[in-house]
């Protein structure tokens, strides 16, 4: 066998390499200053993302999943309350509702986008739901235009989780801006990706700014001073650093992406693959890139056996976890989120993806 080209699910390095300086810079900044939480790497990061997605206000948060239930919290939601979420999402999706005393109601993607179906929402809408919590699930945005229509028209909070999607545009406009409060996570394997933990909420509303920092500062207002039983739950000067050193290149990072997403869609030619598709309103950025087979396991064996890596986005849809058999429902519940489980395959997708490594990737699909 001739040596085939190794390809990895994903890695870090390309942009590491090239933003070695800034990220090595970033680190001695912070520690010649001596001061490792609340200060002004947060402030400057706060307000630098803030600006990039168009949005008025940005809370630094320990990880996406504080984002998303700080910003349950800060809007209201607890017991008693439902929260409209995705059927097919990350697990994170659902917890931050559990985690508030409220309970997610899944709803039923488009199995084109993977996305939330704003057709589906309206029935699944009963007197308790207080919120709809789209996510842009793999850097695609949701519809936001009839999502926002009915929350408006059934006043319905809209959190969006847009922990996959930093920079995707709805109609020329960054996610994250379209509801009333917004979770973003850094983690490192996201587009934008701390050496570590690290999530934000965005909003328009100083309320909800001020709240959001506070539960996740103990609770405290002004030092030692506490208005709510709150979290710890803050982002780091460290963490803010690097993320400013890799927040100004976000956009040649997507467009990366977009470039590497644009090679697979015109390559690939294989009648058992099907590719994604991608909404004509909408700028993806691409966090995952994934087909669906039918013989999704035996397409995984045959890539992995050629030296490309890949992964599941989800192998296990929310309503069959194990930590919500409580919630009594059974596999045929959400049939299309179980389609998704059993078929779905992603990709290589990472910044500084090479040609090589692209066309390996193509050709081991199209070889199937
Ligand atoms: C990663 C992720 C989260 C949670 O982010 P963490 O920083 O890992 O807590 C939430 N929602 C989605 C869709 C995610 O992909």
């Amino acid at each position: 066998m001739s040596d085939a080209m190794k390809v990895p699910f994903v890695t870090f390095k390309p942009l590491e390499k090239e933003l070695d300086k800034p990220l090595r810079d970033a680190f001695e900044r912070v520690y010649q200053r001596s001061w490792y939480i609340e200060g002004e790497e947060d402030k400057a990061f706060e307000a630098a993302f803030a600006r990039y997605c168009g949005a008025s206000f940005c809370v630094g948060v320990g990880n996406g999943l504080d984002a998303l239930m700080l910003a349950l919290k800060a809007l209201g939601v607890g017991p008693g309350d439902e929260v409209i979420v995705p059927s097919d999402t990350y697990i994170a999706t659902a917890l931050a509702v559990t985690y508030v005393g409220a309970r997610p109601v899944f709803v039923e993607p488009d199995i084109r986008t993977f996305n939330i179906d704003p057709g589906k929402i309206e029935s699944a809408i009963t007197n308790k739901t207080k919120a709809i919590m789209p996510v842009h699930l793999y850097g695609q945005p949701c519809d936001m235009d009839p999502i926002m229509a009915i929350a408006r028209a059934r006043g319905l909070y809209v959190i969006e989780d847009c922990a996959q999607a930093h920079g995707a545009l709805y109609k020329g406009k960054a996610v994250g801006a379209f509801g009333d409060a917004a979770g973003f996570s850094f983690y490192p394997g996201k587009n934008l990706g701390a050496l570590g933990d690290a999530g934000a909420v965005l909003t328009d509303d100083p309320a909800i700014a001020d709240m959001v920092r506070a539960l996740g500062n103990y609770g405290s207002d002004y030092k030692y001073h506490h208005i709510y039983k709150g979290n710890n739950s803050r982002l780091d000067e460290l963490q803010a650093a690097f993320l400013s050193a890799k927040l100004v290149c976000l956009d040649r990072v997507n467009e990366n992406r977009r470039q590497t997403a644009r090679k697979y869609l015109e390559g690939m030619k294989n009648p058992q693959v099907i590719l994604p598709w991608v909404h004509p309103d909408t700028v993806p950025v691409w966090h995952v890139f994934g087909v669906r087979c039918a013989a999704r396991d035996a397409l995984e064996k045959h890539l992995n056996g050629r030296g490309i890596g890949t992964n599941k986005h989800y192998p296990i849809p929310m309503h069959l976890q194990e930590c919500y058999l409580d919630l009594g429902f059974a596999r045929g519940d959400f049939p299309v989120a179980e389609e998704i489980s059993e078929t779905e395959l992603s990709l290589p997708m990472y910044y500084g993806m090479t040609d090589r490594e692209i066309e390996a990737v193509i050709d081991a699909v199209n070889s199937f």
